[in-house]
């Protein structure tokens, strides 16, 4: 597996914490007007090249919703030309319009992610809170196909949609995405302990992920549910399979990361965090070097020694290649480091 110890494999920035869409889940309680401490533009170019000196990070630009940014395109271009395989994931407003994913596409953009909540509007936009925000996804998704841009999918598991999931992966693939990537509820900002299920609805949606990623023409992963990659193991030695670890299967690049842990979340001021579900803070670019703080900060090393774990997290054999959710531990229990209360498995 590998080690995440010096440079992270994902970089999450949130360029804004603005946006015209209202979620009822929002974990950046995002509102319409921008704030006026986000990092500028030239803030934002140095950050990027800091990141850039990680090596080669996937670089997500994320809000808010990044269109709420005049400078998005110079931003965009800058983290290409510096190197980054880089991803935007705009919000479904009258903003998406075919002129802004083209403008992605020219600035050399590598995929841009949308949500979808639900098969229809009537899901979808109660979710969202914004009448034809569905049909704008739909939308967004077509015109980047015809584009020839790649396209993600991002929909955030709740009991709103629990049964509707397998309409949403239908629209997945017809719309020719390449990666349906499924959020897991972490209670933070305006999301509702009511919304989320329990742990033996996660193992549900786990087997039905599976099932559906031996046939599927896109790419599934899960976010915020990192015993995800225990159910996998678990399926894997059932059918006879290679270790999780030595073949190429739907978690080998996913192995390991956590929260701080591959994983590092800009916030819109500039604030360190080890992951948009878990607002702590760990330092700010504006003063510190993100480099310094990913490796050697007191919570981020924390968070990468699996030692450190409680609870069964702590006993569990799986723990280097889970380690539970620590957004939910920290959620749910108030501890970074607490077992994940939405994981079924006892370990031995
Ligand atoms: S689109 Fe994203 S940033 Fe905007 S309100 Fe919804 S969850 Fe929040
Ligand atoms: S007990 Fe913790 S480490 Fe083990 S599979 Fe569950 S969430 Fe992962």
């Amino acid at each position: 597996m590998r080690s995440f110890d010096d440079a992270p494999f994902l970089v999450i920035w949130e360029v804004t914490q603005a946006c015209d869409l209202a979620c009822a889940h929002c974990r950046a309680c995002a509102v319409p007007g921008r704030h006026p401490l986000e990092l500028t533009t030239e803030e934002g170019f140095r950050l990027l090249d800091t990141v850039k000196s990680f090596g080669d990070p996937l670089m997500v630009f994320t809000g808010g919703d990044p269109l709420k940014r005049p400078d998005l395109p110079a931003l965009l271009e800058h983290s290409v030309a510096a190197g980054l395989r880089t991803t935007v994931t705009p919000s479904a407003t009258p903003l998406l319009t075919a002129e802004a994913i083209s403008g992605f596409q020219r600035a050399g953009v590598m995929r841009m992610a949308v949500s979808l909540d639900g098969p229809d509007a009537a899901i979808h936009d109660g979710f969202r809170r914004v009448e034809g925000s569905f049909s704008r996804t739909l939308y967004a998704l077509d015109q980047a196909r015809r584009m020839g841009l790649q396209t993600q999918v991002n929909t955030t598991v709740t009991r709103r949609n629990l049964l509707r999931l397998g309409e949403i992966a239908d629209i997945v693939e017809c719309s020719g995405s390449r990666l349906w990537s499924v959020f897991f509820l972490v209670t933070t900002g305006r999301a509702l302990v009511q919304d989320d299920l329990t742990a033996e609805e996660y193992e549900e949606v786990f087997a039905f992920l599976y099932n559906l990623s031996k046939h599927a023409s896109f790419d599934i992963k899960t976010t915020e549910a990192q015993h995800y990659r225990r159910y996998i193991a678990q399926r894997r030695k059932a059918e006879g399979a290679a270790a999780p670890e030595s073949a190429p299967n739907p978690i080998s690049r996913q192995a390991g990361i956590n929260d701080g842990k591959g994983f590092v979340f800009i916030s819109h001021t500039g604030e360190i965090y080890p992951s948009g579900f878990l607002p702590i803070s760990a330092g700010n670019v504006r003063r510190d070097s993100l480099v310094d703080v990913y490796r050697h900060s007191l919570l981020f090393l924390q968070l990468r020694n699996s030692v450190n774990l409680k609870g069964k997290c702590g006993l569990c054999e799986y723990r280097n290649l889970c380690g539970g959710s620590r957004s939910r531990a920290y959620a749910l229990a108030g501890d970074f480091l607490a077992e994940d209360p939405r994981c079924v498995y006892q370990p031995a």
